[in-house]
């Protein structure tokens, strides 16, 4: 039998998450996020699901858009960071990218090169972010300056992003709201500001286009509980198999730098799956696995193609009985904490090596 890693993708839980998000905002336009591989999901595979549902799409950059494009996907798609050059420019307009336009560079780009076209743009404010987008005083010049572009057509959408809205205790978004208020209050056309966070927290966030990423994928961004996030549905379970097991007496140690070591006597699992693999090595002793859909704790150093599980306390573990990494019962935010970072770096790191098995 073959290595037993996979990332399998639900796509009926991508479906009904943005459905979700929909119900959310019912009078909003949708563009879903799908950068850095679509958060490691495979671009292509949450696209094709996406692209009849959404609006349009996003991506951080032209050559996620053209991988995009070469897949068939004919949505509009936005590109967050906007063009690194005037030529790109050109490549947008032939293929309906949409643009972000986030400084001076961007602006004189557009209004000096000759485009065989004219594209969909986007006006980015910063708001307190403090790393793209004008400043609020330039917005007015630079929303004038967009609406008498030749080079432009459409709605201008202006926008912003928030810093924290994934912490509804601190002040900061509805700070970053006033400021967008007061900036856009004066400015015609369509408004965006909410990732996913903003959707599923902040009612007021929502205005005309609502920007979700990591909610498609059917996680929270929130560390709390929070209603809007009881039914999403996660769409990566990240699975493989136990490969060897055996009695560890106890004082004995397990792993890489001995970093764990038996408190008693101890049976252990070897699991075939790494950081090579996806999985975080900097998963702490105790991390929670699913061994047939028990929860059993990581029991040593991640190495590169394999972890250790201690199984002490799990009845009938069997050569080749499956393990859940993350996924349905096992949140990859909960399994993030444990390794010091968050579920969207997880999925977005998932490697090539691991294959994406997509079920519907
Ligand atoms: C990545 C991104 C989003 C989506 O954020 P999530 O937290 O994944 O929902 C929205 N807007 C911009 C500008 C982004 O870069």
């Amino acid at each position: 039998m073959a290595r037993a890693n996979q990332a399998r993708l639900d796509l009926a839980a991508l479906r009904h998450n943005l459905a979700h998000a929909r119900q959310l905002a019912p009078e909003c336009k949708v563009m879903c996020v799908v950068k850095a591989n679509g958060y490691g999901h495979g671009a292509l595979n949450v696209a094709r699901v996406f692209a009849p549902m959404a609006d349009a799409l996003a991506v951080a950059c032209i050559e996620e858009a053209i991988e995009l494009r070469d897949g068939g996907i004919e949505t509009p798609i936005l590109l967050l960071q906007g063009v690194f050059e005037a030529q790109e420019l050109i490549i947008a307009s032939q293929q309906n990218f949409w643009v972000m336009v986030d400084n001076r560079q961007h602006l004189y780009w557009l209004e000096q090169t000759r485009l065989p076209a004219p594209v969909t743009c986007w006006l980015k404010i910063d708001t307190g972010m403090h790393r793209l987008g004008v400043q609020p005083e330039e917005a007015a010049e630079f929303h004038q300056r967009l609406s008498s572009c030749e080079n432009r057509t459409g709605e201008l959408v202006t926008c912003t992003h928030f810093a924290s809205a994934d912490e509804l205790d601190k002040p900061q978004t509805t700070e970053q709201l006033a400021l967008f208020e007061s900036i856009t209050a004066d400015l015609s056309g369509p408004r965006s500001a909410a990732n996913s966070s903003g959707l599923l927290g902040w009612p007021s966030s929502h205005y005309d286009w609502i920007r979700p990423g990591y909610m498609l994928y059917g996680n929270s961004p929130f560390t709390a509980t929070h209603p809007n996030t009881d039914t999403l549905r996660p769409v990566m379970t990240l699975c493989s198999a136990v490969i060897s097991i055996r009695n560890v007496a106890s004082g004995e140690s397990v792993g890489y730098a001995a970093n764990w070591t038996a408190q008693r006597p101890s049976r252990i699992a070897t699991v075939s799956i790494g950081y090579g693999d996806g999985y975080p090595r900097l998963a702490a002793n105790g991390t929670p696995v699913l061994i047939n859909g028990q929860r059993a704790p990581l029991a040593g150093r991640v190495s590169m193609d394999m972890i250790t599980v201690d199984i002490t306390d799990l009845d009938d573990v069997k050569l080749g009985d499956q393990v859940i990494l993350w996924g349905e019962e096992l949140p990859v935010s909960e399994v993030a904490a444990h390794a010091g970072t968050i579920g969207y770096e997880l999925t977005t790191r998932m490697p090539a090596r691991t294959p994406r098995v997509v079920t519907d």
